[in-house]
């Protein structure tokens, strides 16, 4: 017999709605995350445009809240890394980085995105000696210094503002000739002062030895190469699906992606995906939150009456 009924992985909003749901429906659940239940939120300063009273919600607020929610519903929330997942006919195997290991009827991946690194040769080195990956986590850092941003979506444009409350200069680093932001982060950056915004330009290199003390960029139509004097680069270039855990179970895209049907079953019946891992994802926390729940169904449907 299995361990649990359904085993969920990712404790963002897709993660947790879906422990809850299974855990209401009466059915065991553990949910495992590998940093911080709430996952994406709990970088966030406000997520905007999730359903409730206010037009936004502090993200760490939220994730609390979900993961709260799941928990009184009888979930088990636990702290670890999911390595792989095997597929069995009586029952599905999950690994742990930790050496543990679970059983469970149905497993839900819902382990969100992961952000692109830059693909320079420091990167890797200078990791955690100012590249970071959260504005909201390591701002306090660079009050009154400088600091880059490597991208100008959404994501970057988000993180650039955000940092523009406690740095002296954001420099914010874009390829092409437009951000990709939408149009109120835009407007937004543009009348922010501190922003010192770089379009057409490559950020080719990171300098530094036991820190970062800049960022070398490249001219997209000359070749011009500067080097900007930064304390910190944030790098924010695209994200890819985090389905480490999946490539030896499913067959992946270029991209990393799984395909699902409409019920986010993937190839492997009872192996569902849901939120942000999935390709078509609305990437807000709604869309992950309703992900979730129908994950939850699709399992439930998978485990029959109990
Ligand atoms: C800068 C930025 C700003 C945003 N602003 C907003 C906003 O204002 N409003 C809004 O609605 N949305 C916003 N979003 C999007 C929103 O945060 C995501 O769409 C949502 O969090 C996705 O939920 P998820 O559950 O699919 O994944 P996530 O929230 O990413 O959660 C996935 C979790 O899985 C965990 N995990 C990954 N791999 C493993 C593993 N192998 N084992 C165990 N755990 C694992 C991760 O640690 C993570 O906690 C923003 C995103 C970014 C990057």
């Amino acid at each position: 017999m299995a361990d649990f009924d359904a085993i969920v992985i990712g404790g963002g909003p897709a993660g947790l709605t879906a422990a809850r749901r299974i855990a209401e429906a009466g059915r065991s659940v553990l949910a495992l995350e590998k940093e911080a239940f709430g996952g994406q939120l709990m970088n966030l300063e406000w997520a905007e445009d999730y359903p409730g009273p206010g037009a936004r919600i502090a993200g760490p607020a939220l994730g609390s809240q979900l993961a709260d929610q799941a928990e009184a519903a009888g979930a088990r929330l636990e702290i670890g890394r999911v390595d792989e997942i095997e597929s069995y006919s009586a029952a599905k195997a999950v690994s742990l980085a930790d050496g543990a290991a679970y059983t469970a009827g149905v497993v839900i991946v819902a382990a969100g995105l992961i952000p692109k690194p830059l693909g320079v040769a420091a990167e890797a080195c200078l990791e955690g000696k100012g590249v970071i990956h959260c504005a909201v986590c390591d701002a306090g850092l660079y009050r009154d210094k400088s600091v880059a941003v490597c991208g100008g979506g959404d994501a970057g444009i988000i993180e650039a503002l955000y940092l523009a409350k406690f740095a002296a200069k954001v420099f914010v680093i874009e390829a092409a000739a437009q951000l990709s932001a939408r149009q109120e982060l835009q407007e937004r950056a543009d009348g922010n002062e501190i922003l010192d915004i770089r379009l057409g330009r490559r950020a080719i290199d990171i300098v530094g030895d036991d820190g970062v003390t800049g960022v070398t960029i490249e001219d997209a139509a000359s070749g011009a190469r500067q080097t900007l004097d930064a304390h910190g680069v944030l790098v924010h270039v695209g994200f890819a699906p985090a389905t480490d855990c999946l490539d030896a179970l499913l067959s992946l895209d270029d991209h990393g992606y799984a395909s699902v049907d409409i019920h986010f079953e993937s190839e492997v019946p009872g192996i569902i995906l849901a939120g942000d891992i999935r390709r078509d994802a609305a990437r807000s926390a709604a869309a992950a939150a309703e992900d979730g729940a129908k994950a939850a169904a699709t399992a439930l449907r998978r485990l029959g009456p109990k």
